[in-house]
């Protein structure tokens, strides 16, 4: 899941009507109720009132076929280890991506899926790939250094050993001082306060210094669940994040990576944040630069180091006692195509084959660890859906099409240009053909725990639907659906252009406190008996959505959204939920 770097934010028409939802939401019943009595009570808007109106009914015949076929046949942790083990990490435009996408499409053919091919969408920029990694303390003493390098950052050129200082640079005045001082050195830099994303409990998130008492994972109990059914509207805290990532902090990284490099530093050295616990949370370098521009201007190699690693190293200094690190750092840019792909696959439809029902998750992951719940089980899911669906013989009335998004760490990229080429530019709102034919998106992106309901994002004439279709899953711990919106990840580009995209309410199990962009994102958090019952419903639901009479309820057309940022990345949406990023 992205977290996009926050930047200032225009209240969207949706979130207006959201508002209005949310007093359908608190009165309709939430358990599944005659549709007549859920229906009188919701504000649905006009322009879905009609769609909502037909009978809601579950295929039972359906969805035992593919109960019986997901969990007699399962192929899901198989692929799933392919995905991460075998080929991943999978960061946009790496060799691993693309490994793991050309395994996708030839597993996808060999199961019999139509249509299978990659979607080239772009430009990106680089890929970039560490091939070879050690740190290490050499004085006062011997000791490992647990780190991993930055996405997008260069390597070392070979082995270097150098003295380690202290510099806290966040101001220009903080240059001015360190002049002179840092030639030849490895630099560990504090970093400038990073905002606390807000944890899946709503706590802060903890940091060293502030452990957290509360165990690492976690399902969502009944109360959790009841605090997420309510709408929550809480402004994000716009200064703080111009602040942190606003033109002039850009302006200033920028000016940092200039001086260090020209003050003839050797790297950077981080402490990762969180509390420790051998989490280390690593992304991309924030140089204030595009580095997966090839014209990218020069930066120093950047390292995250366990924090406890960090402050070892950070402690030994402030005792005026020298330290020397040793690095080995060879990190690989790749040029092959600075554009990227989609993955596509489907199943056909039959009398209604024009129209279509969507499902999909991203594909690409940060490098650190093998992106396993952000989002390879995601990605596995979806190609196990379409396996499932395809096993049974079921012959669903309209078209159902999976994406596998490439770019979504950077901004929703991938899903977004597939939205712009196939549905509509959110910039200027002139819609395409196939605009009128997506009944809807069903995306998966929270991590490996099982689904406990779903968002509505707003579109209260959804509500009656998904209770019908859920009700039979309240044995999997499926039991609620809230009208809030959830942020962070591919349905945005869809529900960005009036289609329906919907996100599911997931367990958080250890999403926020140990695997969420970091080196332990890896195959052993993720437990099969919670993502099967995820496959089994999103089978249920794009199958239904395929054969229900009408297509989905939509909300109204936002206006268009005049792109604010440079690089194409999207505009946040509005707040959305405490839900894990
Ligand atoms: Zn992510």
């Amino acid at each position: 899941m992205n977290v996009p770097e926050p930047r200032p934010v225009r209240l969207r028409r949706t979130s207006i009507w959201v508002s209005a939802g949310l007093v359908a939401a608190l009165v309709a019943p939430l358990a599944a109720q005659s549709r007549k009595a859920a229906s009188a009570n919701m504000a649905t808007p006009p322009a879905a009132a009609a769609a909502a109106t037909a009978s809601e009914s579950v295929d039972y015949d359906a969805m035992y076929r593919i109960k019986e076929e997901a969990t007699t046949h399962s192929a899901l942790m198989q692929t799933f280890s392919y995905l991460t083990d075998v080929t991943g990490p999978r960061l946009t435009n790496s060799p691993g991506m693309y490994a793991a996408a050309e395994w996708a499409k030839k597993q996808l053919t060999d199961w019999g899926l139509s249509n299978v091919h990659f979607e080239k969408w772009g430009p990106f920029g680089r890929g970039w790939e560490n091939q070879k990694f050690s740190a290490m303390m050499t004085a006062p003493q011997p000791f490992i250094l647990q780190g991993y390098p930055k996405a997008w950052t260069p390597g070392t050129n070979g082995p270097v050993t150098a003295d380690v200082v202290l510099a806290t640079l966040n101001t220009p005045e903080d240059l001015e001082k360190a002049k002179g001082t840092l030639k030849g050195k490895i630099v560990l830099l504090t970093p400038a306060p990073t905002p606390a994303f807000p944890t899946t409990s709503g706590r802060p998130a903890p940091s060293p210094g502030n452990p957290s008492f509360e165990p690492l994972i976690h399902r969502y109990t009944e109360s959790d669940l009841a605090d997420l059914q309510k709408e929550s509207v809480r402004p994000l805290d716009l200064a703080r994040f111009r602040g942190a990532f606003g033109p002039a902090a850009t302006e200033f990284r920028k000016k940092r990576q200039a001086f260090l490099i020209q003050e003839g530093a050797v790297a950077i050295l981080e402490g990762s944040r969180g509390e420790g616990n051998g989490v280390i949370f690593v992304q991309g370098a924030q140089t204030g630069e595009d580095m997966r521009q090839a014209d990218a201007p020069q930066v120093l190699p950047q390292i995250v180091l366990a924090s406890e690693h960090y402050g070892r190293l950070q402690r030994i200094l402030e005792k005026k006692t020298p330290v020397s690190v040793e690095l080995n750092v060879q990190n690989r840019f790749t040029t092959d195509s600075l554009d990227s792909i989609n993955v596509i696959a489907e199943i056909p439809g039959t009398d209604k084959k024009d129209e279509v029902v969507m499902i999909g998750a991203h594909f690409d992951s940060w490098q650190a660890g093998t992106g396993a719940t952000d989002n390879g089980i995601s990605s596995a899911v979806m190609m196990e859906v379409m396996r499932i669906i395809k096993q049974t013989g079921l012959k669903p009335r309209r078209t159902i099409r999976m994406g596998l998004w490439t770019g979504e760490e950077q901004g929703l990229l991938g899903s977004r240009a597939y939205v712009t080429e196939h549905f509509a530019d959110r910039t200027k709102m002139d819609l395409k053909p196939e605009h009128s034919k997506l009944s809807v998106y069903l995306n998966m992106d929270n991590g490996g725990g099982t689904f406990r309901g779903i968002y509505l994002q707003g579109n209260a004439a959804a509500s009656s639907i998904f209770q019908t279709w859920a009700k039979p899953f309240e044995s999997f711990g499926m039991t609620m659906q809230t009208i809030r919106n959830t942020g962070g990840t591919d349905h945005l580009s869809f529900d960005a252009v009036g289609l329906p995209g919907f996100q599911f309410v997931q367990d958080p199990l250890d999403y926020d406190t140990r695997t969420h962009h970091t080196n332990l994102d890896l195959y052993e958090r993720i437990f099969p008996e919670d993502v099967i019952k995820n496959a089994i419903v999103i089978a249920t639901f794009a199958y239904e959505a395929a054969n229900r009479d009408q297509m989905f309820p939509r909300k109204p057309v936002p206006k268009p959204q005049p792109d604010q940022t440079p690089g194409g990345t999207p505009a946040p949406t509005r707040p959305t939920t405490t839900s894990s990023r």
